[in-house]
């Protein structure tokens, strides 16, 4: 029996990540300097802040921002608002920022900030004031060359851009390459918004292919509606798949026939949710997980599979749109079970190299159509994709540990170039 104690520690994503590095470090042969260099992060910050809310009170709040590793370029990484951020998690989503960036090969470090917040509680002004008031306490560490922000869970262009905006107003002029995933008005990429789930959706087609699934005979579970999910969800539908379960943090919905994404979609920005659409069954939030599907796409938050439901995965391809869905217990469990993973660290790295385009773009001030946009991703997608099945296929490993394998042999190599360590 799995005690209380087990649950929790398989709950930490901090753990989670230390302990995948480890494999990884165990398969690749590291060096135990190394292993000791890599297995932390290199500089974390915590800070409080006060900001007035509309009722004329003060409240205090904690964030966080993170830098796990910087030897291959500037750091780079989200910033997300939620009540559960902890700087265990925002350690945790750093590291996995620097395998990321390593893995599709873009010149970027990995960090991550969060506040602990929850933003649906706030109004716009609040969350503008918190929002900027936390971009000041944090100027000190983030800028083009040393450190570039982006959204993730629970934030958007808008808190891009007033962070841009607040950092532009401390420097006297604009900086738009010090935050990317902006408004297209102020230095954003076209592409940017639907970057993770396309390259989502490039990786889940890519999977379908080397499993010798059509995508036409392919039923998708999202868990997650957001972001990554809805775009991921789209875009799978538009390549043939049918999608038969969704869901988001209240509730979730199951159609085996289909459901339509776009009404969905319309659904959601009208209503704020999912719950309330006709013509499918309701299900709970994780629903999708357990669903009769080929595919599932973990879109929502972290540590969602784990020992006490993967092994009722019914799906044979899961591609990991969240970072952290799954334990490494449940990993081993998914092995066994013979399910084909392709691991955050790669599935969801489209958002990162739309960022880096992004980035490219602002400190050139010269600006790539979409078409150019999506063309760039899908060749960085596809080559990594491949890369990392080769190692898999080479080594005999899951694509999980090819992939770490990959990126730390990378980080590590230039750790070891640049003399870092003597
Ligand atoms: P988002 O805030 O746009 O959407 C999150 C969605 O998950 C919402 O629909 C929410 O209702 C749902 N959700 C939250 N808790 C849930 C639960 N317990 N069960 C079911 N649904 C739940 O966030 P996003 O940007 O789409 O990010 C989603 C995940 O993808 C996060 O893990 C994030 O770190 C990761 N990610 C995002 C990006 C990006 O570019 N946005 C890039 C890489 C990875």
């Amino acid at each position: 029996m799995t005690t209380a104690v087990e649950i929790n520690e398989e709950a930490s994503e901090w753990r989670t990540a230390q302990r995948q590095f480890d494999t990884a470090a165990e398969i690749i042969g590291l060096e135990p300097e190394l292993r000791e260099i890599l297995r932390e992060v290199q500089r974390e910050f915590t800070c409080h802040f006060p900001v007035e809310m509309d009722d004329g009170r003060i409240e205090v709040f904690t964030g966080y921002r993170v830098q796990h590793n910087i030897n291959r370029g500037p750091a780079k990484g989200g910033i997300r608002y939620h009540p559960d951020v902890s700087l265990d998690e925002v350690k945790a989503l750093a590291m996995w920022m620097t395998w990321k960036c390593a893995v599709v090969n873009i010149p970027f470090g990995g960090a991550k900030g969060g506040v602990i917040v929850d933003p649906h509680r706030l109004s716009v002004r609040e969350l503008e004031r918190m929002t900027r008031r936390f971009a000041s306490e944090i100027s000190i560490l983030i800028g083009p060359d040393r450190d570039i922000p982006a959204p993730d869970l629970n934030t958007d262009a808008q808190v891009m851009a007033w962070i841009m905006d607040t950092l532009s107003m401390h420097a006297g002029y604009s900086v738009t390459a010090s935050v990317t995933g902006k408004p297209i008005e102020v230095g954003g990429s076209l592409g940017r918004v639907d970057a993770t789930g396309r390259g989502v959706t490039i990786c889940a087609l890519a999977a379908l292919e080397h499993l010798g699934i059509t995508p036409h005979s392919a039923r998708v579970a999202v868990q997650g509606f957001g972001n990554v999910g809805s775009v991921s969800a789209r875009l799978l539908e538009e390549a043939g798949c049918t999608i038969v379960a969704v869901s988001d943090e209240y509730s979730g919905l199951l159609n085996p026939l289909g459901l339509p994404v776009r009404r969905l979609i319309e659904h959601r920005r009208r209503t704020g949710r999912l719950e309330g659409f006709e013509g499918a069954d309701a299900i709970p939030s994780e629903g999708p997980l357990t669903a009769d599907c080929d595919v599932l796409v973990p879109a929502a938050i972290g540590n969602q599979i784990t020992s006490r439901n993967a092994g009722r995965i019914r799906a044979r391809l899961i591609v990991e749109g969240a970072n952290g869905p799954t334990t490494p217990e449940a990993d081993h469990i998914l092995e066994k079970n013979g399910v084909f993973l392709v691991p955050d660290i790669l599935a969801n790295a489209g958002g990162v190299t739309v960022s880096y385009f992004e980035w490219v773009q602002d400190l050139q001030a010269f600006f790539w159509s979409e078409h150019e946009v999506n063309q760039k991703l899908q060749a960085i997608m596809q080559r990594a994709f491949r890369e990392i099945l080769a190692v898999a296929g080479e080594r005999r490993l899951p694509m999980r540990m090819a992939a770490y394998g990959q990126a730390v042999q990378r980080v590590a190599s230039a750790t070891r170039d640049r003399g870092l360590y003597p």
